[in-house]
């Protein structure tokens, strides 16, 4: 494992903290105050290129120039850059749970119709597994799609989806054989205006409130063969498939995000006054900015060994669910820590370093709880 950058990685990180921070920083306290989605910032990313980062270049992307590596770095740096956790995240979610099960999974005329539309930021993708039934227990799913002549008629609902109310296409997963359990279950790219199907408006969230969330509703809904990604039954690997980059990426953003959490509150203790001197040379506060740099670190050589293995084709599913765990975890904590630090200042809304404990919970909950990352690493190892 080398862990050193090439010019190349280096510059091309360095180009999106710049675009992040000169570009994507203006409104996000008033999104987030609104829960407002501004589509003219997923455009200016897309017109950057950062959609384009995960589509294999056959189909106009960047993905074999940057190599997965070198995603991990640059989504690290929009985490950094862009003050507004949310924005990251979707695009996120969308690069990697949407666009890329296509590039893998799909046909040639799905990839030449779904793909280049996602990367120009011309259509967004949601990703629809979980329901009111099935959340970790994703098997429990109860929207079926049942074949009929020439297609399928999709019944159900999907709650929790990252994008849903803004979204162009959803990646639907629902099941085609119950009896065969995760075998039995297909994935469908549902267009909007598509018959019988509907989401729902923005729900509420208590963090990444610039980013929408909502339901999918299938009444009946005819869904033509050719909408079908990958063979039948290929849902669970699919979804699996995606995973383990999703969480790697998602979290480089969130690495990003912990980096410039820490420098902000290094540089608040070392101005802070109390007792005649900085806080920061009280023990009780250095510590927790030890604390802080430690999980920083700590987090960032698991997510590089990630991105290494998945960059080299390799599974990665232990070292996946060990970096969901440690950096999510690691966010939250030093999220909490960081509003010890400012004191009361910390606590207050119009200063904006709340923000992060509120986004930083969503972290231990989206793409699999802690509960069941710990699980996934018992069962790896033999418990
Ligand atoms: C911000 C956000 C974005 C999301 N985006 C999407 C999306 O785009 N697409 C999508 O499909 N879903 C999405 N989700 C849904 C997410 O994947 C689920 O919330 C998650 O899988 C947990 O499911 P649940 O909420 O039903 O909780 P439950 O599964 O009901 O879990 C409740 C509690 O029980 C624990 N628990 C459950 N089973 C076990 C077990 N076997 N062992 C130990 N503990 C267990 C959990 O850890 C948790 O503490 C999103 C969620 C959030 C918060």
């Amino acid at each position: 494992m080398n862990f050193s950058w090439d010019d190349s990685q280096v510059e091309l990180k360095n180009k999106v903290v710049k675009f992040a921070q000169e570009h994507l920083n203006k409104s996000y306290l008033d999104q987030d105050k609104n829960c407002a989605f501004s589509r003219e910032d997923w455009q200016k990313c897309a017109d950057f290129g950062i959609q384009n980062l995960s589509i294999p270049n056959a189909y106009g992307g960047t993905l074999d120039d940057v190599g997965v590596l070198g995603v991990t770095f640059a989504m690290e740096g929009l985490g950094y850059g862009c003050n507004d956790n949310g924005l990251p995240f979707s695009i996120n979610a969308q690069m990697w749970t949407v666009q890329l099960p296509i590039a893998h999974f799909g046909n040639e005329d799905q990839r030449n119709k779904y793909l280049p539309a996602l990367a120009s930021g011309k259509w967004i993708g949601c990703h629809a597994l979980t329901e009111t039934n099935a959340g970790s227990d994703v098997f429990n799913m109860e929207t079926v799609a049942e074949k009929v002549d020439g297609g399928y008629i999709i019944n159900g609902h999907k709650r929790l989806i990252t994008l849903a109310p803004v979204a162009d296409i959803a990646l639907v997963f629902a099941m085609t054989n119950p009896k065969l359990g995760k075998w039995g279950m297909s994935a469908f790219i549902v267009e909007r205006g598509t018959k019988g199907f509907s989401t729902s408006s923005n729900m509420e969230k208590m963090g990444m409130r610039t980013v929408p969330i909502g339901e999918l509703h299938f009444k009946d809904c005819f869904i033509p063969e050719e909408n079908r990604l990958g063979k039948e039954g290929a849902g669970w690997s699919i979804t699996n498939h995606s995973l383990e980059y999703d969480r790697c990426s998602i979290l480089a953003s969130q690495l990003g995000a912990m980096e410039r959490q820490l420098e902000e509150t290094i540089d608040f203790v070392k101005n802070r006054k109390q007792f005649g001197q900085s806080i920061g040379k009280f023990q009780s506060v250095s510590n927790r900015i030890a604390d802080m740099k430690l999980r920083l670190e700590t987090s960032r050589l698991i997510l590089y060994k990630v991105a290494w293995l998945k960059s080299q084709g390799k599974s990665a599913m232990m070292e996946a669910a060990l970096l969901k765990l440690q950096l999510s975890e690691s966010f939250l904590s030093s999220s909490i820590d960081t509003i010890r630090n400012y004191g009361g200042n910390g606590y207050m809304s119009q200063n904006e370093i709340e923000r992060n404990l509120r986004d930083a919970v969503g972290g231990v909950i989206y793409a699999g709880t802690s509960d069941i990352q710990r699980n996934i690493i018992a069962e790896l190892m033999g418990l």
